[in-house]
Order: C-alpha cells, then structure tokens, then sequence
C-alpha cells in the first residue's frame, strides 16, 4: 500500500510520542484500490491539545475542535488528526449533537458509515479490519457497518454516499443495504441542500452511474420529482428506443465526467412528459420541451442551493440542447453564449446524440465535431463576438452626437449583428459610417 509521506510521518511522530495512531477511512480504502486518496485522515488516542503538542514544530490548525479534529501540515500536505471517538445522538440528523472521546479504536471505526470506509493502516501494524471491510472492497460490494435502517437514522447524507461510492468505484450495492435505502428515502427531505447537491456533483461522473440511475430513481426523485413521471415514458417516436429517464441515463453515462454537463443532461427532457403531444400520424413530438425543462432545472437547482452561475449554465445548456447550430452562425452563438458554455453544450449535444436511435446517432455526434473545429477555428482567428470585441464603442457613439441612453446599446447591438453574420468587417472605419447612418435613419418605429 503506498502511503504519503506526510500522512506516514503523523502517524510515526504520534506513536513515537506513546500515543496509538493510524490512517482511516478513506484513504485507506483509496490505497488499497491503488488510487490516489483525496485526502488523508488519521485518527488516534491522543486528544488534540496533546497532538498539538506533538507537532511543535509544524503548523497545526484548530479545525474542527469540538469534533476533536485539528489539521497538521505535514510535507506540505494537510493531515487531519481526529481522536478516536464515539458519536452522541444525532438530534438534527446531520451532525452528532455531541461526541465522545474513546480509547478504542473498534469503537471509532464502529460509527463509520460503511465497511469500505471503516478500514485503519498503520506501517508496524498492517490492516486492522473488524467489519469485513477488505473483503467488501475486493469483491466491490458496499455494505453499512450495522443495519442500513440504523445508520441512515443517524445520518440521512449516508443515503446519497452509498450511491456515490457505487458509482464513482463501480460497486454492488448489497441487498439489505438497497432495501434501506429505498426504504429510508424520505428522509431526504429533512437534511441540508447544499450537502445533497455537493454528493450529487460527486455521484454524477461515476462509471456505475447509469445503473445507479435506472435502480434508484425513486431516490433522486426525493428531491427531483419531475423524474417520476419521466420513468416509463414511452416517448413513440423513431428518434428514440429508450423512455424518457433511460434516455437521460444512457446520455450522462455516454457523456464526458465534467459533471456540469452531466446535471444539464439530468435535467435536458424531465420537461417532456408535460411537452408530450401525439401528432395525426401517431408519432410523439415534444414542442417546448426545452424551455420546461430549463424551468424545472432552474426551481430544482436553486432549491438546492446551487451556485447562481452553475444555475445559469445549467439551464442555459437545457434550452438550447437541441438548437441546430449551423457552424456558419457559431459567431452569433458566441455574442450568446461564452465560448466555455458553447463547449459544454456541444458535450451536452454530443451525449444526447448518442442516446438516440443508432440509425440518427452517427449524424449528430458528426455535427457536433464538426462544431467543435468551427469553434477552435474562430477562438485562434480572435474573430469579433461579444460587445466588448467591437471595433466601436458607446464614448464612439456619444461623440458622433447620440445622447447617453438605450439607443446606444441598440446601435450597438445592431452592428454586432452585422459582424457576426459577415455583413460588415470589424474595422473602426467601417463601423463608424454604419453607425452614422444608423443615427441618421433614427430609431426603428
Ligand atoms: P472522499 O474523501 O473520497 O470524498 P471519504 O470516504 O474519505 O470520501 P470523507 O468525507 O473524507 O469521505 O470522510 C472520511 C471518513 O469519515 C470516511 O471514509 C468515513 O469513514 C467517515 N465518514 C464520513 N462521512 C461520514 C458519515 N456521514 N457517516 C459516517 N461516517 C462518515
Ligand atoms: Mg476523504
């Protein structure tokens, strides 16, 4: 197992110090799956003032306290030293109301969440497994230490972790484990947006995360319910082979990991059922679809507290994922969107593209490519697409005699128009004399 450097040094300094340490939790389980782990945890019998101690001469941080936390930097790397404790009742379902320091390492790993989580290493000792823990990770199944129903009382978060570690490692969920948390999945309800939506951007780029979709849709639909009436829906048209929810699975699974594109794809057709119209010749169309679904993603996303920007990107993705976009008017896109949200929703497009029907796939997976080199072409050329690119400007403007106000913006505006479509070059002269007789024809009635 590869340890850090800095993390092996806590650990040996504690010992040496007479204390009992070792690295837990997470990146032990990272380790052991030859992973990078993201960080590093050791918990001890020391209490903090006597880690504290221990470290003199590094810097230690009083991080959480009250938990018995403090953070170590050690070969420049943040460690975080925990007393070996046990969890007081969970009054808020979220965080123990208090806790209690222990001497034993058992019963630290005991209130861990699950058994791949609940493993300790220390360099003399080895592995200490006492919930079957190693066993869980070769096999690839997740498992709560005790039963689901317990643990998820404790903590509702636990729910959405379960699902996150499935589809990030790729592993089973065991069957006591699944029942729980479809059965507990109401108690979604009572814990915390941010913590839901921070799990969520976790689980979405995982490589089990169709299955995870297809078999624990209920539990998404907790806090998303315009997924419920999207599972099953037959959408009867030659475009699509899977229902509603299926299609939406396949196209994340299919997607590239960045996990903004694979939210708007969560979000892209939950506005189809309420779209849904049967045309004369039997075939289903979905008109307006996008803008619903925009507005869904919008309520939900600020629901649980997303950033205003992730929620302006989101739903900006959702109502144009199935705009045609002709590589000719990719400069008018561009005085729209920025070129980073043109290039995730080309991932957006690309993905929905390969859940549809085989026969229609090849055709918009092309457009897309074909997009993406249109695009990298014009961001080398430095070709002229946002206001501020503009070979002209509103002090041009005031000084060719129009009055402070809207009717510069619109002059403005109406001569980007022209550069973006290639009417007009994006020269100061050129644009000038527009301008000027813009001015001259007044204001459009
Ligand atoms: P990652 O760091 O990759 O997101 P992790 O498993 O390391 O995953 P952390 O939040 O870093 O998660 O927590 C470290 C350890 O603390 C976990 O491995 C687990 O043992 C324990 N733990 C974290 N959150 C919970 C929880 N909600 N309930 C029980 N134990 C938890
Ligand atoms: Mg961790």
């Amino acid at each position: 197992m590869i340890i850090s450097a800095g993390a092996e040094k806590v650990v040996r300094r504690l010992r040496a110090g007479g204390y009992r340490a070792y690295l837990v939790g997470g990146c032990v389980r990272d380790a052991l799956l030859g992973k990078e782990p993201v960080d590093w945890d050791v918990a001890t019998s020391a209490r903090p003032e006597q880690v504290t101690d221990c470290f003199g001469d590094l810097p230690v941080i009083p991080t959480g306290l009250k938990h018995g936390t403090v953070t170590v930097l050690s070969e420049h790397m943040p460690v975080e030293v925990t007393t070996f404790r046990k969890d007081g009742a969970y009054l808020d379902n979220r965080r123990p109301s208090e806790v209690f320091f222990v001497d034993d390492l058992k019963e630290d790993l005991s209130r861990r969440d699950f058994t791949i989580n609940a493993l300790a290493y220390a360099p003399e000792e080895g592995l200490i497994d006492c919930f079957g823990g190693a066993e869980d990770l070769k096999a690839g199944v997740i498992r709560t230490v005790g039963s689901p129903d317990e643990r998820f009382g404790e903590d509702d978060l636990r729910i959405l972790r379960a699902l996150r570690f499935a589809s990030t490692l790729g592993f089973r969920i065991d069957d006591r484990l699944s029942a729980g948390i479809h059965g507990n999945r109401n108690l979604l309800t009572r814990i915390a947006a941010e913590r839901i939506a921070a799990e969520l951007m976790k689980l979405l780029p995982g490589v089990r995360i169709f299955e995870i979709l297809m078999e624990y849709a209920d539990v998404f639909a907790v806090f998303i319910p315009e997924i419920t009436p999207a599972t099953g829906f037959d959408q009867r048209n030659p475009h699509h082979a899977y229902d509603v929810w299926e299609h939406t699975a396949v196209a994340i699974s299919q997607a590239t990991e960045d996990p903004i594109v694979r939210l708007a794809l969560l979000f892209h057709d939950l506005g189809k059922p309420a779209s849904f119209l049967v045309g004369e010749d039997g075939v289903g169309h979905f008109y307006g679809h996008e803008a619903r679904g925009a507005a869904i993603a919008h309520h939900r996303l600020r629901k649980l507290r997303f950033d205003k920007d992730t929620v302006e990107t989101v739903t900006a993705l959702i109502k144009w994922h199935d705009a045609v976009i002709a590589p000719n008017r990719l400069l008018k896109w561009l005085s729209r969107l920025s070129p980073e949200r043109l290039r995730l929703l080309f991932a957006v497009k690309r993905a929905d593209g390969l859940a549809h029907t085989e026969m229609f796939q090849d055709a918009r997976v092309r457009e897309t490519e074909t997009l993406e080199r249109a695009l990298d072409r014009i961001l080398e050329e430095k070709t002229c697409y946002t206001l501020k690119d503009l070979a002209v400007n509103g002090k041009d403007l005031i000084d060719l005699g129009v009055p402070k106000g809207p009717r510069i913006g619109d002059i403005l505006h109406a001569l980007l128009d022209d550069v973006t479509e290639g009417k007009r070059p994006n020269e100061r002269g050129a644009l000038l004399s527009a301008a000027a007789r813009l001015i001259d024809a007044g204001p459009p009635t």
